[in-house]
């Protein structure tokens, strides 16, 4: 038999994202729906060693739903990744009588709870938040969306200088390994190209597409660059060689940057996180531990840790085709 749950506590750890302050507005509502204490715990795991914790009623996460970023504030810690570290940890839960946590995060987050709960037997469960849409199990992670509705106002906006000059605009999107952002802010803001990590499309294929729209009567252009494009070269390195080997282009870089992590969630992380939030602290009720809530086949469905941390989100090859049709 799973040990009565009567308190909860709520981090949020590793890089943020928008729809984190939904999250936690969901699991402390969903707490006092269910007559349960919760604990709001700061900067992550840095917070939870030291046991800076904070009561949390259903009034005081009021106003909160769009704000971006996370009332919790958010940590990276290297002492949680020692045993030490993680006993000073369990030593504060037990202290504070929290009987599960609510893990806000990405994949690093999730590892360091999974290697807690195997040590400790400590019930946790993880909510994905993170603009890169890379975690295993979930369609989508908290703050993708919104980061997409960023980058696509970015690229329109950008497109009107773009076209009023006849100018070239290599723009650079979030997605170090994956290109989840890229691919689906430049189908939707109409990139004439879209360099992924998961694809190597070679810079002759690049030129050609280049001189393709140029030959078709466009003016301007609009190439969208993942972080960690398999190209190899960083986006200054691209502008250089279309300026060293094609002639007449006026070329321009962009780097998005961290404005893609923030802002007020859209609609869509808002509903997402108010519904993984519920699911994970009724998941904990029922006796659930080191699961991950995702969003799958608009269900929310329980994935272990392990299979969100070591499984791949892999790009949507539907997409991908749509994509090379687009652009054509
Ligand atoms: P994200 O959760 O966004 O992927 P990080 O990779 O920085 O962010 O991880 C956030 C935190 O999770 C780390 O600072 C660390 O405290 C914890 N963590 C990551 N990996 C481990 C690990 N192997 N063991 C214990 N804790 C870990």
């Amino acid at each position: 038999m799973s040990k009565i749950i009567k308190k909860i506590g709520v981090l949020t750890s590793g890089g943020d994202s928008s729809g984190m302050n939904a999250a936690i507005r969901s699991v402390v509502r969903t707490c006092a729906f269910h007559g349960l204490e919760c604990v709001g715990i700061y900067r992550g795991y840095e917070g939870l060693m030291e046991g800076d914790f904070i009561n949390l009623d259903a009034r005081s996460v009021k106003g909160i739903i769009n704000k971006g970023g996370t009332i919790l504030k958010s940590a990276r810690s290297e002492e949680f990744k020692t045993k030490e570290g993680r006993q000073k940890a369990y030593d504060k839960l037990i202290e504070s009588n929290v009987d599960g946590l609510v893990v806000i995060g990405g994949d690093g987050s999730f590892t360091g709870a999974m290697i807690f709960n195997q040590e400790f037997d400590f019930p946790v469960m993880g909510i994905p938040g993170t603009i890169d849409n890379d975690i295993f199990g979930t369609t989508h992670t908290l703050g993708f969306d919104t980061a997409l509705n960023t980058v696509v106002e970015a690229i329109d906006k950008i497109r009107d200088t773009a076209s009023s000059h006849n100018r070239l605009f290599f723009i650079e999107v979030m997605g170090r390994d994956v290109g989840h952002i890229a691919l689906n802010a430049g189908v939707a803001g109409g990139a004439e190209e879209i360099l992924i990590p998961e694809e190597d499309l070679g810079l002759e294929r690049l030129e050609e597409s280049l001189r393709r729209s140029r030959k078709s009567g466009k003016s301007s252009s609009i190439v969208i660059v993942a972080e960690g494009d398999k190209i190899g070269k960083n986006i200054f390195e691209l502008k250089e060689y279309v300026d060293e080997n094609m002639s007449g282009y006026d070329v321009r870089v962009s780097v998005l940057g961290h404005m893609q992590r923030g802002g007020s969630p859209s609609c869509f992380d808002r509903v997402l996180a108010s519904r993984m939030g519920v699911k994970a602290v009724e998941s904990i009720l029922e006796g659930k531990t080191n699961f991950m809530v995702g969003l799958l086949n608009n269900k929310m469905e329980l994935t272990p840790l392990e299979n969100a941390i070591k499984g791949k989100s892999k790009i949507n090859l539907e997409l991908l085709r749509v994509s090379d049709i687009m652009t054509t």
